[in-house]
């Protein structure tokens, strides 16, 4: 795979695909920026480099044309971000389009239309990729986010670039993160995967178990695992139909000297909305009409030592339920372990949408060593896969 290199940017125009997928309030304004914060290095070693940038994206899920989801409606946030003049223009193909970009000076930046106005775009159409693919010297792909789809301007458009494909700072980064858990990061590797069900993490279980030394599994998930094991979990969440899987994993996981740790006590409630109602069960013995919602204490301080005995550390996923304060506890000391492991050197890695809004809701989480942007394309990669977006950047492809 090409990664970025700095002669081959001299007077091109780069065609970006770029995530700016952001989230917007009724008024249209911007709600979290870390998207747009994202694409900056690449749009900066372009332009050093004396490229041009056009920048392609999707926005939201729209049937057609949708002023709602238009482009334009970021164009401020995304040139104050890069605290560069950024054009817009009202269309990503067409012989108007490329006009617009047949213009572009070095330095220059335009972001075209909404990708997905066009139908062509998810279907992965060819035509479609090929009129993409005629607004750029080169292409380059920074959306991470989106490489698990089939999209035209992911996994189709790389094919019009044989020589002149390119893995995007971004990406870059993201894929790092990824071997680093799964291949090279250093040992003993620590995967904490939490949430709520087994089932949307099943094939990443699966994968891990192979690749990790330890797996700490909390949240909901955990229930199905010490029900495998014969505890009695009360009323908690279980997916009875992977109980074989749970134990499958468990039996794998003893055969390749792997761990997998679950929880020793949890907290409890007889009410999902009540959270005044609260008892500490051991975790395999918790009473019918009981609902396990956080870990315990002893769990927790449990929890704490395997982390601070890791050198690398994903986490994925809250280990309670923690939008209620009172369940909140467990993520909270997950959170403030990872903070003093990374203190101590470890390589601590974040990704998926709950965990990270979890690490924003206890304060900064600037101190992460790298926190993916990605959700069901990180998931997809840890179960092994390897992305068409990325596949398409293949040598071979
Ligand atoms: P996921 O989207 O699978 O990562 O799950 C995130 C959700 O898991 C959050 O909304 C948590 O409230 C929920 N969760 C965490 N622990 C539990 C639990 N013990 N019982 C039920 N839901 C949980």
């Amino acid at each position: 795979m090409n990664l970025l290199q700095n002669q081959k940017l001299n007077n091109k125009k780069a065609l970006i695909r770029v995530d700016l997928n952001v989230p917007l309030n009724e008024k249209k304004e911007v709600t979290d920026y870390t998207r747009i914060e994202a694409i900056k290095e690449t749009v900066n070693f372009v332009i050093a480099n004396g490229g041009s940038c056009i920048l392609l994206s999707h926005l939201g899920r729209p049937k057609g044309k949708d002023e709602n989801l238009s482009l334009k409606n970021i164009l401020g946030p995304v040139s104050k971000t890069l605290d560069k003049p950024v054009v817009f223009f009202q269309d990503c193909i067409g012989e108007e389009a490329e006009q617009a970009t047949e213009k572009l000076q070095p330095g220059e930046i335009i972001l075209m239309e909404n990708l997905r106005f066009y139908k062509e775009e998810t279907d992965g159409d060819n035509m479609f990729a090929e009129k993409l693919s005629r607004l750029g010297d080169l292409y380059i792909n920074d959306a991470f986010g989106t490489c698990h789809r089939e999209h035209a301007s992911t996994a189709v458009i790389a094919k019009y670039f044989p020589n002149d494909k390119y893995v995007g700072k971004l990406l870059q980064k993201e894929l790092e993160a990824i071997s680093q858990i799964a291949e090279y990061g250093e040992k003993p590797v620590l995967a904490i995967l939490g949430g709520a069900k087994v089932s949307s993490k099943l094939n990443i279980l699966y994968n891990l178990i192979e690749k990790v030394d330890k797996i700490i599994i909390g949240g909901g998930m955990a229930y199905t695992f010490i029900a495998a094991l014969g505890g009695k979990i009360g009323e908690s969440l279980i997916e009875e139909d992977l109980i074989e899987n749970a134990k499958e994993i468990l039996e794998i996981a003893n055969s390749l000297n792997k761990e997998i740790i679950l929880p020793d006590d949890i907290k409890a409630s007889t009410d999902f909305d009540q959270n005044d109602l609260m008892k500490t069960f051991d975790s395999n013995k918790i009473e019918s009409g009981w609902i396990g919602l956080d870990i315990g204490p002893r769990t927790i301080e449990k929890f704490n030592q395997v982390i601070l005995s890791s050198k690398t550390i994903f986490w994925n996923g809250p280990v309670g339920v923690f939008e209620k304060e009172a369940f909140l506890e467990g993520t909270k000391s997950i959170c403030n372990s990872l903070k003093k492991a990374k203190m101590l050197g470890v390589n601590v890695i974040v990704g998926g949408g709950d965990s990270i809004a979890a690490l924003k809701k206890l304060g900064k989480e600037d101190w992460v060593s790298y926190i993916s942007t990605g959700g069901g394309a990180l998931l997809e990669s840890l179960e092994g896969k390897t992305l068409p977006g990325v596949k398409a950047l293949l040598d071979e492809n």
